[in-house]
């Protein structure tokens, strides 16, 4: 059995939708087919919740409206037996009936989920209903049947297991199955989800759940790239990547999947295809167990980053000092990504500055604190590269015209970070396609 997981994009018009279809009936493998919600809804639900939860009803109103709107025309375009959009047409009323109810009751962060649920809930629907118009069998599996994250918000793959077994069991013979990536239940029995971008992670942990021959996912670029396609046009796909390099890259800017979508198929040794959608022919990118060269395959660039510098002689000979300031991030939940360290002084990175404020307030008893925003980690990443002859002089000698904060060396054997600030990322992303890859 295989998984197929389709984004966004790849349902977000009636004619892709049909294009789908050709996909999955390429072989006779048996299928679980992970759908997104159709491209731009999610962010549309995002924001009538945050009117919502900003009290303004007439917005909230209003973008439903709107949203409907574009589903009756897809519906109309996409369904051609009169019985069968009729059908469609009564599912999706029920959606926004819904969405108008909660328009009326009192808001609360679960409601917020269910609003959010409701893009893959309908996308799959009005798959469901497209299949059976063109005769193809198939069965709708409810991700909320199965899906599910502990107390920690963290998806259980063997519970995922039991109860997906017991249900494919119970229907023996059928092809194609359809479910809905990023939606769950948490651990409290409400619908919740795993986050944006989290259908990569459903299809991830399906394919582990079942033992999968591969996990494809299908969107609309050709395969991780190696290096930013938005910034240097000469960046061409990667064939082959390991799961340490693929994690490395994802969580590191390639957009292209959600990062923690490695680990499940990594832990399981599934075979994870990235393929483009518009492009079925083009080879994309296999990540798989091992690495089939060193090297470096690839850099990437993630943005919004910013730097905690802790400068305190108290440091000097001193142990336990980094200990303290680890307990505060982790007091306040904040990953780190990078860290450098010199005798007198700690650098750390974070994305996420919910709690900057609280943490640098505690911060403060330890040392002196510098914050540096607006800062990008441009990661180079391939394999054995600690071993690489000639690299760390290219890769300096690409840097020479920018200043770089931090530089982050032998954490892995996959990756190789440096911090510069934002305004000179494209500089650098350019110079080492050419110090790197040789090309302009
Ligand atoms: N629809 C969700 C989002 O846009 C999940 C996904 O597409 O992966 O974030
Ligand atoms: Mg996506």
């Amino acid at each position: 059995m295989k998984v197929m997981k389709f984004g966004g994009t790849s349902v977000g018009k009636p004619e892709r939708m049909f294009q789908v279809r050709e996909l999955i009936s390429r072989d006779n493998e048996p299928t679980i087919v992970v759908l997104s919600a159709l491209s731009g809804t999610t962010n549309t639900l995002v924001a009538i919740g945050d009117a919502m939860s900003a009290g303004d009803k007439v917005k909230a109103d209003s973008l439903i409206d709107q949203l409907h709107v574009h589903y009756k025309q897809f519906l109309a375009d996409l369904l051609k037996k009169e019985e069968v959009r009729t059908k469609a047409e009564k599912i999706i009323q029920e959606h926004f009936d819904f969405l108008r109810i909660i328009l009326r009751i009192s808001f609360n962060d679960a409601l917020n989920k269910d609003i959010l649920a409701q893009g893959e809930l309908m996308s799959t629907k009005m798959f469901s209903c497209y299949l059976e118009e063109m005769g193809h069998s198939h069965l709708l599996l409810p991700a909320l049947d199965f899906m599910s994250i502990d107390a920690n918000d963290e998806p259980q793959v063997a519970d995922i297991r039991s109860k997906l077994t017991k249900i494919l069991d119970q229907h023996n013979g059928i092809q194609t199955f359809i479910t809905q990536g990023y939606i769950c239940r948490n651990a409290r029995g409400e619908v919740d989800n795993l986050k944006r971008g989290g259908s990569d992670y459903s299809a991830s942990l399906i394919a582990a759940a079942i033992h999968a021959s591969v996990c494809e996912i299908w969107t609309d670029i050709d395969g991780m790239h190696n290096n930013d396609p938005r910034v240097v046009a000469t960046s061409r796909p990667v064939e082959h990547l390991s799961f340490d390099e693929a994690a490395e890259l994802a969580y590191f800017g390639a957009k292209i999947l959600h990062p923690a979508s490695i680990w499940p198929a990594q832990q399981y040794k599934i075979p994870v295809k990235l393929l483009n959608t518009m492009q079925p022919e083009a080879k994309g990118t296999v990540i798989l167990e091992h690495a089939d060269s060193d090297g470096v395959k690839a850099v990437a660039a993630k943005d919004g980053i910013v730097m905690v510098k802790i400068k305190s002689s108290r440091m000097l000979l001193a142990y336990g000092f980094l200990r303290k300031i680890f307990e505060v991030f982790e007091k306040y939940r904040t990953p780190i990504d990078m860290i450098t360290t010199s005798e007198v002084a700690v650098s750390v990175t974070i994305d996420n500055t919910t709690h900057l404020d609280a943490i640098s307030k505690e911060l403060s008893p330890l040392g002196e604190l510098e914050i540096i925003s607006n800062q990008t980690i441009i990661a180079v990443v391939g394999n054995r590269l600690t071993q690489q002859k000639g690299l760390l002089p290219h890769l300096f000698a690409s840097l020479a015209d920018v200043p770089v904060n931090m530089v982050s060396f032998g954490g892995s054997l996959h990756n190789i970070s440096i911090l510069v600030p934002t305004e000179h990322k494209n500089t650098v992303l350019k110079s080492l396609n050419k110090g790197i890859f040789g090309l302009d």
